[in-house]
């Protein structure tokens, strides 16, 4: 138990599909602070940080274009900043798992997000692991 912030990102996909006041609602149910929400143009830069620990994925480039957008003619994403006690692990569990095809329907992805006959992930947010991974990303987001 300890206080924490953790990150979330509704990604073009969810945005596209106007699930943006959808998970909001979700989120809003849980026992945190929401303590930043911004509307932010990723860039090339940005998203290739932001996933930097998975560039040696072959689904690397695709995940890159994916949160810039361009796979779903969107602009923006909405990123977003949750305080509180265990953050991290309380916005996970609500998330789901990485597929949605394997995140139990009760939660985020499982509920809204889908896999394309093309293979593509949508998975409606990101959110951070833990809170390590929360520390690294939140000011590549946020000043
Ligand atoms: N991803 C993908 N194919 C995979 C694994 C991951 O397209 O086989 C994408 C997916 O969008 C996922 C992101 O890469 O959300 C980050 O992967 P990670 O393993 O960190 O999953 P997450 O933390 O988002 O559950
Ligand atoms: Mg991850």
């Amino acid at each position: 138990m300890s206080m924490q912030a953790t990150l979330v990102i509704i990604k073009p996909d969810a945005i596209q599909r106007k699930q943006m006041g959808l998970v909001l609602s979700r989120l809003e149910q849980l026992d945190l602070h929401l303590v930043g929400a911004k509307m932010v143009r990723v860039g090339r830069e940005l998203a290739e940080e932001h996933y930097r620990d998975l560039r040696q994925k072959p689904f690397f480039r695709e995940l890159v274009q994916q949160l810039c957008g361009e796979l779903h003619d969107v602009d923006a994403v909405l990123a977003l900043v949750y305080a509180g006690s265990d953050a991290a692990a309380k916005v996970r569990q609500v998330t789901g798992a990485t597929n949605p095809d394997n995140a139990d329907p009760s939660t985020i992805r499982g509920s809204l997000g889908r896999v394309r006959s093309n293979g593509w992930i949508e998975n409606v947010i990101h959110a951070s692991f833990n809170d390590a991974e929360a520390q690294r990303e939140i000011p590549l987001w946020f000043e």
